[in-house]
């Protein structure tokens, strides 16, 4: 079980991260969901219904690419499974 951080990241949209994501995932759009998650509420993530299934942070594959060139060393990968994790609980919720 992942421990949940209590903090948003501080990410500056640079994407220097980007072009090494093999996954070409769109981090930084992912971490400001991530964040407003955190500040907002997790029902904000329903604004990622939009993003095509292979944009979703479940695709990552924890290479850690995107962490080596990122100035900050974001743990991007951990924040991403965060986020999956988060989704998910959406989705088992509405589910029920
Ligand atoms: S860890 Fe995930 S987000 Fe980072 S480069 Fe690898 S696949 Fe992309
Ligand atoms: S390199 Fe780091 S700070 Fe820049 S966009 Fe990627 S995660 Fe954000």
């Amino acid at each position: 079980m992942i421990q949940y951080r209590k903090i948003a990241v501080p990410c500056t949209s640079c994407r220097y991260c980007t072009p090494h994501c093999p996954m070409e995932l769109d981090i930084p759009f992912l971490l400001r969901a991530y964040n407003e998650a955190k500040v907002g509420g997790e029902w904000r993530l329903n604004s990622l219904s939009a993003l095509p299934e292979v944009k979703m942070p479940g695709n990552c594959i924890g290479c850690g690419a995107c962490t080596e060139h990122c100035p900050q060393s974001f743990d991007i990968p951990g924040y991403l499974r965060e986020l999956r994790e988060m989704l998910d609980k959406i989705r088992t919720a509405a589910e029920q």
